[in-house]
């Protein structure tokens, strides 16, 4: 039995309360949200984190959980939607299999979002040339 909880949840070994699935995607509500119906929508098969995914799931990953957060809007009220992913320990993550946390936002709910910093002088251009070689050599 593998021993990757969401594996298990995708497999039904492990209880979810599960929303929606399409063949290789499923999305289902996280046991501790941060407002009701925080859903997580996770690929079938494993893989680590966003960076291993192959695109055409990824993309079949972010067409459900598009689908997830109208019926958050439909049925909870979502005023707005935070769509999440921890990638990495440095970055939270906890479960290690990629998973989009969908979070219905209102304007109520007293949440922050990441604080943010200014650049040093030069640097932001210094940055995005880096990336910019870094996205030529992909051919992104
Ligand atoms: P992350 O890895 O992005 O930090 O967060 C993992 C998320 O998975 C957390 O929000 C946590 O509440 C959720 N989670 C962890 N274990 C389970 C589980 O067994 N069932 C469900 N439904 N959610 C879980
Ligand atoms: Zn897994």
């Amino acid at each position: 039995m593998s021993t990757c909880i969401f594996c298990r949840i995708a497999s039904g070994q492990a209880p979810a309360v599960s929303l929606a699935e399409t063949p290789r995607v499923l999305a289902f509500l996280d046991i501790a949200p941060v407002n009701y119906g925080h859903t997580l929508v996770i690929p079938k098969e494993h893989h680590e984190s966003f960076l291993d995914l192959p695109d055409d799931l990824w993309l079949e990953m972010g067409q459900v959980a598009r689908r997830v957060a109208q019926a958050l809007r439909t049925t909870l009220f979502a005023r707005g939607i935070n769509l999440g992913m921890n990638n990495g320990d440095a970055a939270g993550q906890v479960v290690f299999h990629a998973h989009i946390h969908v979070i219905p936002r209102y304007l109520s709910d007293g949440l922050m979002l990441f604080p943010q910093h200014n650049y040093l002088a030069g640097d932001m251009e210094k940055v995005g040339e880096q990336l910019r070689r870094a996205l030529a050599g992909q051919g992104a």
